[in-house]
């Protein structure tokens, strides 16, 4: 890809302030990874859903916010009708259509409509007013994967495998329904009140039963192909993985670099400098994931899914139980469950919100009709 592209694609990035993405020095703890995405040069048929959700913003009292996205925020409210706590994340219409997310929009939703797994979290239903689009969310109580890396530095060998393991079974489950993700990273990882994983932002998942073009992901986990503008499909995913399990490991990213267009030239330069203290297992794992050749990839291989459960490093694991949430957690979350407790989110200034205005012309309605 020729540098004045991979310039443009890194001013695209959503006006993130710059020091909220960028790093210091590559061994430095990385602040959060910021997502990008060029609008899509290929368009695959839709799958069509007409289910209507049935809730509306009258149902749930909001309580605070949990977490903030790239167009709209993410709020703990209670269902006025049964008391339970639920997440519903909104994202302003405008800035969807602003930003040409209008598709990737409504593929979160057809995608999250699909999925269930005990490691995704799982959507309730979805709804809209003149401004916003809402989806309702089970609540993750113990907040993101990356808090607890951030706090931890890094993950010991059998902390980093469980977590691995977990995002490995919700990885197989999508690749067998023909959805990637796109956006693997440990913002986008979820602890439930047990310490469990639950994967969120399903902004870049979709169904590609081929292949797919679209430049979105985060910098550090976006794979060469990608990078390259390639025609791409699972085979990302599992780039990703390798580079979240580097992370977990080492407590920053292989090719992480202060500017953008420098960490894609790194992940086109394919180096890795691996810390002496992998154990070999991790080290070999690794090797096989981050590798530009996708003939050799781990998990894009005649095996798929099943050659990555069967690397040593996974040798010790238990699928079927890791599977049924029946292999203790390493770390169990200090929250009271049931309670809306959000100790362990950070604090957001909690601003006026003009939700609810069903009055007036909505110009963007036609963009949103599944919601
Ligand atoms: P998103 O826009 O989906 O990436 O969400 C932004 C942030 O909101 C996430 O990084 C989480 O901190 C928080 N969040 C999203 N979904 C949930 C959920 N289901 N439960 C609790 N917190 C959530």
């Amino acid at each position: 890809m020729a540098d004045q592209q991979i310039h443009n694609i890194a001013q695209d990035s959503y006006n993130v302030p710059q020091d909220s993405y960028h790093v210091p020095q590559q061994q430095q703890q990385q602040k959060y990874h910021t997502s990008i995405v060029e609008h899509p040069i290929s368009k695959l048929p839709q799958v069509s859903s007409k289910t209507k959700g049935k809730y509306t913003l009258n149902d749930f009292h909001i309580l605070r916010t949990l977490g903030t996205g790239s167009f709209g925020r993410v709020h703990l409210v209670r269902s006025v009708h049964n008391g339970r706590f639920y997440a519903m994340k909104t994202l302003k219409k405008s800035l969807v259509v602003r930003m040409k997310q209008v598709e990737h929009t409504n593929d979160e939703r057809r995608m999250l409509k699909i999925v269930e797994h005990p490691f995704i979290t799982r959507m309730w239903g979805t709804f809209q007013d003149v401004k916003y689009i809402y989806m309702i969310m089970d609540y993750i109580e113990a907040g993101e994967l990356f808090s607890l890396l951030r706090k931890s530095n890094k993950f010991p060998n059998p902390v980093a495998k469980f977590y691995a393991a977990e995002v490995c079974l919700a990885l197989e489950y999508l690749h067998d329904h023909n959805i990637i993700y796109r956006d693997l990273k440990p913002e986008n990882l979820l602890l439930d009140k047990n310490g469990h994983i639950k994967i969120t932002d399903f902004g870049f998942a979709k169904e590609v039963p081929d292949v797919t073009y679209t430049l979105c992901g985060t910098p550090d986990y976006i794979a060469p192909e990608v990078v390259a503008t390639k025609p791409y499909n699972k085979s990302v995913d599992w780039w990703s993985f390798g580079i979240l399990v580097f992370e977990m490991l080492a407590g920053y990213t292989p090719f992480c670099d202060p500017s953008p267009m420098k960490t894609y030239e790194n992940i086109l330069a394919g180096n890795v400098r691996y810390p002496n203290y992998f154990h070999e297992d991790a080290l070999d794992l690794l090797q096989s994931l981050i590798t530009a050749d996708l003939s050799k990839r781990l998990g894009n291989l005649q095996g798929g899914t099943q050659d990555v459960k069967n690397h040593p490093w996974f040798s010790e694991v238990i699928w079927e139980r890791l599977y049924n949430r029946d292999i203790e957690t390493p770390y169990e979350p200090p929250i009271q469950s049931g309670v809306g407790d959000t100790s362990l989110f950070d604090k957001y200034p909690e601003d006026e919100q003009d939700y609810g205005n069903m009055e007036g012309e909505d110009p963007y309605a036609k963009y949103f009709q599944e919601f």
